[in-house]
């Protein structure tokens, strides 16, 4: 077997930068924004003078290396009568005897009678020595010194870049989004934007180099780029009243990079590519537990970092996506426009959106009489989840249409309603002009009754995802060997990449590679085994996956291929095959397979002569593809021998390629056992924790009661040397007795199908 993966199989790497919903910390809905860790608006700043000095290199003359001293001034009105101004600072050296505050209009400087701090919630409290009134515009000075680090990327931060010639240069970097100016300097940080007018991209996320780098890269970059430029407006133009409704910026940013990428590169895909980036994946996080509304309540520093969830971007996106198809794209963007105007350098709330839709929605005459934009946004923002619509046949003139919360944990359940669109196509009005929908489902969970002559068929939501069995959904597979959509297959690849791993050390592999391998090749002939022009952007990506899923199967159409790129390498030694950035990983893996101990051996030589570490990493990575026992056992006993070729820094690399190598899996722990301290003075230096990441590999793959015993056995064995990584033993276990029961449970249904 062929190793590939899990990073190769599924869906591409994830191309956001932004939080995990792991990360939440219990949000709940939003009901009213807790105070305690909020400015409460006593003082509303108009104007800030912010002087920085960056200090970066080694200068003592100004300061000490990695601070920024510096000095702000602010300018605004006092709301209410009181005797203490509170503001934010984190991390701040501040020197109180700096600190001045004066009426502005007089000049008449206010006494400062005490300072303190209080670092949970970043608060800087200045005690006045009189009251001030409601009303006062007042001028506040004070000088401070912040630290910049260069670990976190948040606040005042620094990178090293080389430059041409070779020299380590530094750069300093702002990130303030979402409170992080207060670490920069003291400020009333809240309503705080990111960066107008500027937008700063690490390396990966703005750097494309044609033909070094893959398609998916490009699609990343341009990904990225239209977020980032999508945030001029959402989050920079028109800024976040508070962060419960993060969706606003990271929602409405994310809508629209898709918008971006099918304008500026129409061969990604982009509004497509919407479907399974967003739609799908959001899908899956919001029918599970970890979820939260895109409306929640947060209020310390840690809650609203765990918002910048896939629920504020991709549910934020597609739920403005499923209003473009009820309002219309040209009536949602007549809304945004207005939403942008209107609320400029403002702090915005949901309801200055769903105003904005809603006057858009009557002034085009999108909605029917009693429904309003806020009802039906509401019902999406406030609660977690979505609905699954049921429709059935109540008689034999009408349909009955009704709405269930959809959970992966099981059936659906009788919580939450929506208001839902329908649209309904019948046998004398096939076609659709849009998507306005005929029929809307309330929120108060009432079924809707549509009358209709059940003679003739009808379609209910035509585009929507449905709700049906693992079996429908197999059965829905056998047309694919037709199949050359990339949005459909990047589906099948997401939802068969877990049976795949499950089955690819079981005894029903042979029965999913009989279903699997003609479909793929079928598909995989279409597109084009073959480098061609047409291989570009989506269709290059999916190219590369279908060959890629196509020589984990052992595919004679991939493996013939890859053979006779592997002579045309064999016969011009210099250079590198001539595979297409997309696809070479892949391929050069594949030569390995399909052409036995020569490819081994001359891709061993090439490992040999390589200096430079990442085509080091890259030709071991084919090597481990062999799926010949006598190459597997040969490379794994190199590791064991300094003067064998092998590098002692790669030993631990290849122990993990072979373990994701189904024949390396099947001999792979009785190869440690055999060689236990041998392995150990190769690879010890650092503890055992190569070996971790061996077990971290296979119990993705593990899914038998042999295989849990073989894991249990070696780790009885030895137990004493292996005592570091017991946490990670001892989760290795449970994944593989989850996987077991999957096998046994729905796993075993799927087998029974595919035989
Ligand atoms: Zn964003």
């Amino acid at each position: 077997m062929i190793t590939f993966t899990l990073a190769q199989l599924p869906f591409q790497v994830e191309p956001r930068v932004r939080g995990f919903p792991g990360k939440r910390h219990g949000l709940k809905p939003s009901a009213s924004i807790e105070p305690m860790y909020r400015l409460n608006n006593t003082f509303i700043p108009s104007h800030y003078d912010v002087e920085v000095r960056v200090i970066l290199d080694n200068d003592g003359s100004v300061g000490p290396q990695f601070t920024a001293p510096g000095k702000v001034k602010i300018i605004g009105v006092n709301q209410e009568r009181t005797s203490r101004i509170v503001l934010h600072a984190n991390a701040l050296t501040i020197s109180s005897d700096s600190i001045t505050v004066a009426l502005k209009a007089t000049g008449q400087r206010i006494v400062v009678s005490r300072v303190s701090e209080e670092d949970e919630r970043d608060f800087y409290i200045i005690e006045l020595g009189s009251e001030i009134n409601a009303g006062d515009e007042l001028e506040i000075h004070m000088e401070h010194v912040a630290q910049i680090m260069s670990s976190d990327g948040n606040g005042l931060f620094y990178r090293e870049y080389l430059t041409e010639t070779g020299e380590v240069r530094r750069i300093g970097v702002t990130q303030f989004a979402a409170v992080e100016a207060r670490r920069m300097f003291p400020c009333f940080d809240e309503e705080t934007n990111q960066s107008g007018g500027m937008v700063v991209y690490g390396p990966t996320y703005i750097l494309f180099f044609p033909g070094e780098d893959p398609e998916v890269q490009r699609t990343l970059v341009t990904l990225v780029v239209c977020h980032e430029l999508a945030h001029q407006y959402f989050g920079n133009l028109v800024t976040l009243k508070w962060w419960n409704e993060v969706y606003l910026n990271e929602g409405l940013a994310t809508y629209t990079q898709y918008l971006g990428m099918e304008a500026v590169s129409p061969d990604l895909m982009g509004v497509e590519y919407a479907i399974i980036d967003a739609v799908q994946l959001s899908m899956v996080v919001d029918a599970s537990e970890n979820t939260h509304p895109l409306s929640s309540n947060v209020t310390t520093p840690q809650e609203i970092s765990a918002m910048f969830t896939d629920i504020s971007y991709e549910k934020g996106a597609s739920v403005m996506r499923m209003v473009e198809g009820f309002l219309t794209y040209e009536t949602l963007r007549k809304a945004l426009q207005s939403y942008l105007k209107r609320m400029a350098f403002q702090g915005a709330k949901q309801e200055d959106l769903f105003d904005a839709l809603q006057e858009a929605a009557v002034s085009d005459d999108r909605l029917p009489p009693g429904l309003n934009m806020h009802d039906i946004m509401s019902s999406w923002t406030m609660q977690t989840g979505f609905p699954v619509v049921n429709v059935q046949i109540a008689n034999e003139t009408v349909v009955r249409l009704s709405q269930d919360r959809f959970k992966n944990n099981g059936a659906p359940e009788l919580e939450g309603s929506w208001f839902v669109p329908i649209t309904i196509v019948t046998q004398d009005k096939p076609n659709l002009e849009n998507n306005i929908p005929q029929v809307w489902l309330h929120a108060d969970g009432a079924s809707a009754m549509v009358q209709h002559d059940l003679s003739k068929w009808i379609m209910i939501n035509q585009n929507a995802t449905e709700y049906v069995t693992f079996e429908a959904v197999l059965n829905l597979t056998r047309y694919f060997s037709q199949e050359t959509h990339f949005t459909v297959w990047k589906t099948f690849f997401y939802h068969f990449t877990y049976i795949y791993t499950f089955f690819s050390s079981h005894p029903g592999y042979n029965d999913l590679r009989s279903y699997l391998q003609p479909r793929i090749e079928a598909a995989l002939a279409a597109v084009g085994v073959e480098e061609s022009d047409s291989h570009t952007g989506a269709n290059a990506i999916l190219r590369a996956e279908l060959l890629d899923w196509a020589c984990s199967l052992w595919s004679p159409l991939c493996f013939e291929y890859a053979a006779e790129l592997f002579d045309q390498w064999q016969a011009n030694p210099d250079n590198s095959p001539v595979a297409s950035v997309d696809a070479r990983a892949t391929l050069e893996c594949a030569m390995v397979a399909s052409s036995g101990k020569k490819a081994f051996d001359f891709v061993f030589a090439k490992y040999q002569e390589a200096g430079d570490a990442l085509l080091r990493e890259q030709l071991l990575s084919s090597l481990s593809c062999t799926i010949e026992l006598l190459s597997i056992h040969e490379l794994l006993n190199k590791t064991l021998n300094s003067t064998s070729g092998i590098k002692p820094d790669d030993a631990a690399s290849v122990l993990v390629k072979v373990s994701s190598n189904a024949v390396g899996r099947t001999v792979i722990l009785d190869f440690l056992s055999d060689h236990f301290e041998d392995v150990i003075n190769v690879i010890g230096s650092g503890g055992p924790q190569p070996i971790a990441q061996v077990l971290g590999t296979l119990r993705n793959y593990f899914s038998t009661q042999d295989q849990l015993d073989q894991v249990e056995a070696f780790v009885a064995a030895h137990q004493e040397v292996l005592n570091p990584i017991n946490a990670e033993i001892d989760s290795a276990i449970k994944t593989i007795q989850g996987n077991i029961i999957w096998m046994d449970t729905t796993g075993f249904d799927i087998w029974m199908w595919f035989q």
